[in-house]
């Protein structure tokens, strides 16, 4: 699954550097989360990293983007193979 960052995010700064995809970015009004970059920290980390580091726990996984852990490493590889991370 990607993730996604809810409209309660206060906007710490704490998620983007620690992001090791480079998928987290301010929009207009929070943070988000680019799902075609996110790979739930698959290929890095055991668990979402910046799940761990939010104070407020308002990273949750995005039900309408489901992926299994295959999936997630293959986007993983697929984004290491282009470049992107
Ligand atoms: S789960 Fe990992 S790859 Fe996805 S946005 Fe959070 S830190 Fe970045
Ligand atoms: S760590 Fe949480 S509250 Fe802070 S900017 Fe990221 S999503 Fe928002």
């Amino acid at each position: 699954m990607a993730l996604k960052i809810l409209k309660s995010c206060i906007n710490c700064d704490m998620c983007e550097p620690e992001c090791p995809n480079k998928a987290i970015s301010l929009g207009d009004k929070i943070y988000e989360i680019d799902p075609d970059l996110c790979t739930e920290c698959v290929g890095f980390y055991d668990k979402p990293t910046c799940i761990s580091v939010c104070p407020i726990d308002c990273i949750i996984t995005d039900p309408e983007r489901i992926e299994d852990k295959e999936s997630l490493y293959q986007k993983f590889e697929q984004l290491v193979q282009d470049d992107k991370i």
